[in-house]
């Protein structure tokens, strides 16, 4: 679904980390030159099925402002990150997950992985899940 679809182009203008928000490849998803399966978009966020998935759901939900990762998150954006939280629960439910668990995951970092630099939230279920994991 695509809902606030107009707000999104002004709200770049934060930039969050080396890479600007117009090269950033999640901004592009958000803003729809780059395509990507979205299951559900407001003013705040955006989510899409990840290109390569590690579970049978697994969904990416984004800030749709360029913010690189949580560690660029300032106090003025405290509401941001629990609307993201909030939506990843909310898909959860949409894809019929909630129930049997799932799991949210925001890698941050070279050493964990990060290879986006738009923050991004990993939402993960539909098979057990391991622990600790790798
Ligand atoms: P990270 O490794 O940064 O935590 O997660 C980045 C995720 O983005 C990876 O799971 C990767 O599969 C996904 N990804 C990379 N490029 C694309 C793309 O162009 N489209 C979509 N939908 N997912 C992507
Ligand atoms: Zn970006």
């Amino acid at each position: 679904m695509r809902t606030g679809y107009s707000a999104l182009s002004t709200q770049h203008s934060r930039g969050g980390g080396a890479i600007s928000a117009q090269d950033c490849l999640f901004c592009k998803i958000v803003a729809g030159s780059i395509p990507a399966q979205v299951v559900w978009q407001d003013a705040t966020a955006t989510a899409f099925r990840d290109l390569n998935p590690q579970a049978p759901v697994h969904v990416l939900i984004v800030p749709n402002r360029h913010v690189a990762s949580i560690g660029d998150l300032a106090a003025e954006d405290d509401a941001l990150g629990g609307e993201l939280l909030r939506t990843a629960a909310q898909l959860a439910e949409q894809e019929g997950i909630a129930a049997s668990g799932y799991r949210v995951v925001i890698n941050t970092g070279p050493a964990a992985g990060q290879s986006v630099a738009h923050l991004h939230l990993h939402l993960l279920g539909g098979r057990r899940l391991g622990w600790p994991p790798g």
